[in-house]
């Protein structure tokens, strides 16, 4: 492609988002399409000859388009946000044009250290104290598993690596059920294995790990020949925003030596404001904590932001320096590739940057604290109308209810009806979960673009399909 065709259509596609975007609210917010549907329109081969660039966009519009979920729609209330900002669009475009790959200081200078600002200033933006250190992972579930590796290691004395997991005592990690499926992934990758991940029951309405229980594991498994290794505290679970207390976990894990990581992937980003910090007391003095600036933050995906208070036991767990790797006399410099598990790296600190600086830490406080306010409020009145029901105490933006019609029918079939009737009508889209055995559909307010109006629309929308199902006016 010459520079002239590459100037245009990078301006068309400009154009294009500058459209999609200002048009999100009038498109359905999930794909209405059936499995296969867009395969079907895709030739079976790939093309011997050059396509133009016309029919490729054309295309793009054609047979990618219908088959998109519009995660920036402000009428997205499923999952968790996975906000794009647009000054972190930008910043990837300019990513994506300049294709520097960031493993080494050396490989892109700017990259390393400009990664090394942006999250220091994300550390001081969500009150972590100074002597943490931060590295830009793909995702949650990378940090996630390069902390189980670090515990691994801490507990074998820095031999597993080197000589495998036969011939130690079984490692053993302590979480609670409210986990995400990324805690037993990296259990299973880590050669843990997922059955080594001990359950510890949960209470209270925040879902808490109970600490007691807590230490009675460990004492119970210390008596069995295990080796005990670490603990991962949950704050805002995927299910309902279950949160541990940390400070306790850490008092348990610290009395027998145990990494401690912090799982807040979501809930992370709301502690830019300080009103939210208790919710992660504890946090500032465990091991390890992942959170998301590709959730709620706007850093778009891919950009997880893993803290790391002993930076020391990190690198020893992951660093390797073949020849061809090595940065002879730039040893004072840092290489990120040394942090993580992959060795090629995207240059993601500059989303980060240019999304800290645009909307101002002010500015994400401001947004998070309406979606907060908002969806707490819509909690309130599923709570107050007849046939509805909480299943669950709202976290920050996020909750679950039920609808029972009161005629005996009922349970989790109507819940996935309603569920089913909701999304199919496009005005919003909401996914379940399952509460103490039973279906809830959850609720959560979190897209840049959502207003109160966005949020309010959803109870009736809401309403009117449960009153569709159950033929009541
Ligand atoms: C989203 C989420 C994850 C997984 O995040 P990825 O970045 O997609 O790996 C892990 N834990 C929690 C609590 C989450 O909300």
């Amino acid at each position: 492609m010459d520079g002239e065709t590459f100037r245009h259509w990078a301006l068309q596609a400009a154009s294009w988002a500058a459209d999609y975007r200002a048009g999100l609210g009038e498109r359905p917010v999930r794909a209405a399409t059936r499995p296969g549907e867009i395969r079907a329109m895709l030739p079976p081969s790939p093309p011997e000859a050059a396509e133009a660039m016309e029919a490729i966009f054309a295309d793009f519009e054609r047979v990618v388009m219908p088959g998109m979920t519009h995660w920036q729609h402000p009428r997205f209330f499923a999952y968790f946000p996975a906000n794009a900002s647009p000054a972190s669009v930008i910043a990837e475009f300019l990513t994506a044009a300049m294709g520097a790959q960031c493993l080494l200081w050396q490989t892109s200078p700017a990259a390393t250290e400009l990664e090394t600002v942006a999250i220091d200033w994300l550390r001081q933006a969500v009150g972590l104290p100074e002597g943490w250190r931060g590295v830009i992972q793909d995702s949650a579930s990378s940090a996630t598993l390069a902390a189980f590796l670090t515990m691994r290691e801490r507990a074998l004395g820095f031999r597993g690596n080197g000589e495998g997991l036969c011939g130690h005592s079984r490692l053993r990690v302590y979480a609670s059920g409210e986990v995400h499926s990324s805690i037993d992934k990296a259990a299973w990758i880590s050669g843990i294995g997922g059955e080594n991940v001990v359950r510890i029951p949960t209470r209270g309405p925040r879902r808490a790990m109970d600490a007691g229980a807590l230490e009675a594991a460990i004492a119970a498994d210390l008596a069995a020949g295990f080796l005990p290794a670490g603990v991962v505290a949950c704050v805002g679970g995927t299910s309902v925003g279950a949160m541990d207390d940390v400070a306790a976990l850490v008092g348990v894990a610290r009395r027998h030596d145990l990494f401690v990581h912090v799982d807040a992937a979501w809930a992370g980003g709301a502690m830019v404001c300080p009103e939210f910090r208790p919710l992660w007391a504890g946090a500032e003095v465990a091991d390890s904590i992942v959170l998301n600036p590709h959730k709620w933050l706007g850093a778009q995906f891919d950009c997880s932001a893993h803290f790391i208070r002993d930076v020391d036991q990190h690198l020893r767990t992951l660093s390797i320096q073949p020849e061809y790797l090595r940065t002879h006399g730039h040893d004072e410099v840092t290489n990120y590739s040394e942090w993580s598990i992959q060795t090629g790296r995207r240059f993601r600190a500059l989303k980060l940057w240019f999304v800290l600086r645009a909307h101002g830490i002010e500015g994400l406080r401001e947004m998070i604290r309406n979606h907060v306010r908002w969806s707490q409020d819509l909690a309130r009145r599923f709570a107050a109308e007849p046939g509805f029901s909480l299943a669950c105490e709202p976290v920050l933006s996020l909750f679950a209810f039920r609808h029972d019609p009161g005629d005996g029918r009922g349970g989790d079939a109507h819940m996935l009806a309603l569920l089913q009737a909701v999304n199919d009508g496009g005005k919003i889209y909401l996914t379940p979960t399952r509460v103490d055995g039973h279906l809830a559909i959850r609720f959560q307010a979190g897209a840049m673009d959502t207003t109160q109006a966005d949020v309010d629309s959803a109870f009736d929308v809401i309403r009117d399909a449960a009153r569709a199902l159950t033929g009541r006016p």
